[in-house]
């Protein structure tokens, strides 16, 4: 059985204060909590995280990575680096990037291999636009988004990432897709993994991500292929960020 997965996505937020009184704030309420958790902090606060959950149950995530080893690539970080401050998620292939930075899905594929090559977890974002979805292209769009990262990667890689379902119009928009149309699309991208084999399917959490808040966590949850969240808005309340770790059960 899969167990529950909840990350926050901190985005481009955050100062050395803030963080400290919100990742105490997390730590302090995590007792009872059974599924796991994460955060992905902007890279600047690596270190400060680093050092603040030694010894936690929340583990630390960045949210994004070069595909890159190391070399001439400025600005860029390599996945070597940021297992150096003991992260163990790395969010590739976000909508923000995919919007703002063009990415496309063969370069995030590069990047989720660069990822596990590093000895992390790759959370890979799929989702569709508003457009897409009136124009009835969700699962066509999310099926090349992840078709693209199950090409580049061998059968048993597959089985060591994570799937994240972020419709791009419930991102920050506190427009949630219903559980039930979140369902679908899990389903959808779990008959795919399965195209790789059962073990990929059965193995791989599949996250859904968009406006997930504490009064609908739980019924998103509840899904049959909805294996936790990852969570924008919502992370920055230490009290919302665990309401939804407890709510994942
Ligand atoms: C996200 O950006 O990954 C996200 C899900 O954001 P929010 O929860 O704010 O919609």
């Amino acid at each position: 059985m899969r167990s529950k997965l909840v990350v926050g996505n901190w985005k481009m937020n955050g100062s050395r204060a803030a963080n400290a009184e919100l990742l105490s704030g997390i730590v302090a309420g995590l007792d009872g909590a059974e599924a796991a958790c994460a955060v992905c902090v902007p890279c600047p606060y690596l270190h400060q995280s680093q050092e603040l959950l030694a010894g936690s149950k929340l583990a630390i995530g960045a949210q994004d990575v070069s595909a890159e080893q190391c070399g001439a690539f400025t600005g860029e970080v390599a996945a070597s680096m940021l297992r150096e401050f003991d992260c163990q998620y790395v969010i590739v292939g976000h909508s923000e990037r995919r919007a703002y930075h063009l990415e496309t899905s063969e370069q995030v594929a590069c990047k989720a291999e660069a990822v596990l090559r590093a000895g992390m977890t790759p959370i890979v974002c799929v989702g569709e636009t508003l457009e897409q979805r009136d124009a009835g292209q969700t699962n066509a769009v999310v099926s090349e988004q992840l078709g693209a990262v199950l090409k580049l990667l061998t059968t048993a890689d597959i089985q060591d990432i994570v799937v994240a379902y972020e419709p791009v119009w419930a991102i920050g928009t506190g427009k949630t897709a219903t559980p039930e149309m979140a369902q679908e699309v899990h389903a959808a991208l779990r008959a795919q993994l399965r195209t790789r084999g059962d073990a990929a399917a059965d193995r791989v959490p599949l996250l859904y991500g968009g406006s997930m808040k504490p009064d609908n966590a739980r019924e998103l949850m509840a899904q049959p292929d909805i294996d936790g969240g990852l969570i924008g808005g919502a992370a920055l309340k230490a009290a919302d960020f665990l309401a939804i770790i407890h709510a994942a059960k």
